[in-house]
């Protein structure tokens, strides 16, 4: 538990605390609208229920999801940029964005609607960690077309809560505002909080010197043990929160007072675990790829989308009082995205770099690490043959134009480590490309 948990509240027990029968009667209602406006609406969703002979008047009970297609990554790039937009362009307020798999941003349009319903998701997470108009926010998390900085923005303003919108970077600038404006909360990536956390200390400041309460930390993986060492850095509590930009962004679902995993905010969304490899249905309790379907989202809803997160459902009630699903911490990934820095890096983005470029060889290794708090990548990458004899400056010229293609590919900056022709390891079958280790 939370040292303090006097501030942590259900923001909306009408809906986080329904009856499970009244909760499923709503998802089901919701659902049939949603499905049926995807239908009318959105050309590729009508296309894969017809080819497999499903109409929206099939939907007749929750199980019946499992008759409708799935929607991936890939989707939302090969209809980049408004190509699953449900709604005419005049009613999306809101464009937001993340990376996607090859350079190509993946979007997400929203109508007023839909920021209205991340907004209330956002808002019950935050006041969980005990935010009401009697405190300051200091929003660490970047903004733009990333959902964390906005998303917190939105959430905090929601509950009257004085709003910081610093956005990321600049430490020491970070540190100074905490103390001069005395935020009472902070909510950033758990990597950089901790890395607040060990400059805060390392400046002699006493965590008694500022106001700090609690913060939501989310859009990267982090574990019981970092949480430990975080709270311990700024004597605070931290609450795990969870989103994707496909399904709206952060608050998609988030932790309680009880941190017995994340409540999923279901009235908003349904989740399902499915098996990766056979695109099963999984039962509550069982590891397996989180799947989710946005049932009031308008702009751009998302039927089955899959997170290739992996993690567990439960459906139990939690202590806190809710009767909404939890899924646990995610303990991995059925794709091999990284996460550097809270950018979604995919190696196959790395590989298109790469391929084609003049002097090296398609061998590639990613080596994630982290140092003081921060996420490194390291890119290994075989210099080809009949460059070794080339002049030192050649390769260094080399290097710096793969630096620089990658960090405007992926948008992280990489260490790239140009290294002798044939040493970097050739696979049989499924090539691993990256060693994490990170201990996440
Ligand atoms: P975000 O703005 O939340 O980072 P992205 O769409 O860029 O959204 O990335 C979403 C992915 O980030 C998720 O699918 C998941 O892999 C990861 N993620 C987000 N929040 C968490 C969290 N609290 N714990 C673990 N992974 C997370
Ligand atoms: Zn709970």
């Amino acid at each position: 538990m939370p040292k303090d948990t006097k501030n942590c509240r259900i923001l909306e027990p009408e809906y986080e605390s329904m009856s499970r029968e009244k909760l499923e009667a709503l998802q089901l209602e919701r659902l049939q609208e949603t499905v049926k406006h995807v239908y009318e609406n959105v050309p590729m969703y009508k296309e894969r229920m017809d080819a497999l002979g499903v109409k929206p008047e099939d939907i007749k009970s929750l199980s019946d999801i499992t008759k409708l297609p799935y929607t991936d990554k890939p989707d939302l790039r090969d209809h980049f940029p408004d190509g699953l937009f449900a709604v005419p362009r005049k009613e999306i307020v809101r464009i937001q964005g993340s990376s996607g798999t090859t350079g190509k941003p993946i979007v997400s349009g929203y109508t007023q609607n839909d920021i209205d319903v991340w907004t209330n998701m956002v808002a019950r997470a935050l006041a969980e960690a005990g935010c009401t108009d009697e405190d300051t926010i200091q929003v660490t998390y970047g903004y733009g077309l990333f959902t964390g900085g906005l998303g917190v923005h939105q959430g905090a303003s929601k509950l009257g809560a004085t709003v910081i919108p610093m956005s990321s970077g600049n430490t020491q600038r970070q540190i100074m505002m905490l103390k001069e404006l005395g935020a009472t909360m902070v909510c950033c990536t758990p990597s950089y909080a901790t890395l607040l956390g060990e400059t805060i200390r390392e400046m002699g400041i006493d965590p008694s010197e500022l106001k700090l309460k609690s913060g939501c930390f989310g859009a990267e993986p982090w574990t019981s043990e970092m949480r430990d060492n975080l709270e311990s850095l700024l004597d605070f509590n931290a609450f795990d929160i969870y989103g994707l930009t496909e399904i709206g962004g952060p608050g998609v679902a988030f932790e309680c007072r009880e941190r017995c995993g994340l409540h999923v905010n279901e009235d908003h969304v349904i989740a399902e675990i499915i098996n990766p490899e056979t695109g099963e249905h999984m039962p509550d309790g069982e590891t397996g790829e989180l799947v989710f379907t946005t049932i009031t989202k308008t702009g751009q809803p998302m039927i089955r989308y899959r997170t290739h997160d992996l993690c567990t459902l439960t459906r139990e009630k939690c202590a806190c009082g809710r009767t909404t699903a939890r899924m646990g911490r995610i303990t991995g990934r059925s794709d091999d995205m990284i996460i550097v820095r809270g950018v979604n890096v995919f190696p196959s983005q790395i590989e298109s770099v790469i391929v084609g470029m003049e002097g090296v060889a398609p061998h590639y290794m990613l080596i994630v690490d982290r140092k003081n708090s921060s996420d490194t990548l390291e890119v290994q990458i075989e210099l080809k043959e009949e460059l070794v004899s080339d002049t030192v400056s050649h390769v260094e010229e080399l290097r710096n134009k793969i630096t620089e293609q990658i960090k405007s590919v992926v948008g992280v900056m990489a260490k790239v480590t140009i290294v002798p022709p044939k040493t970097l390891p050739r696979f049989e079958g499924k090539a691993r490309r990256v060693i994490d280790n990170r201990k996440l």
